[in-house]
């Protein structure tokens, strides 16, 4: 895995080294060199960003509000999924995707009775 120090300088770490730490030669700062563990969470924090705009551009798309209330569950965001769990089944469906509005509000009530 690449890592990059604030001063631009960039590590190469193998796997056995993850999880310590080096010392920047350039500017002595201390680099992380972090868990997989935290490569999850970035990756979990990259679905969701891509969900947060794919909502701003289709605000009353059903299965958008329900994967994002998911990411948001994902990353302990509970009081964020909840909001958009509460939109959902507010929501006044498009009859054009009665059938996919069900299958959201089916499993958003889930997440309600599941998750909270
Ligand atoms: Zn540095």
């Amino acid at each position: 895995m690449i890592f990059n120090c604030k001063c631009g300088e960039e590590y190469y770490a193998e796997d056995q080294h993850i999880g310590g730490k080096i010392k920047c030669f350039t500017c002595d700062e201390i680099i992380l060199l972090e868990k997989p563990e935290n490569l999850e969470e970035y990756e979990k924090l990259q679905e969701l960003k891509k969900l947060e705009k794919a909502v701003e551009l289709e605000k009353e798309n059903s299965f958008i509000r329900l994967h994002l209330a998911e990411a948001y569950l994902a990353v302990n965001r509970d009081a964020e999924a909840k909001k958009q769990i509460d939109y959902l089944l507010q929501m006044k469906p498009n009859p054009d995707y009665l059938p996919e509005y069900k299958e959201s509000t089916e499993k958003a009530k889930e997440l309600l009775k599941t998750k909270f």
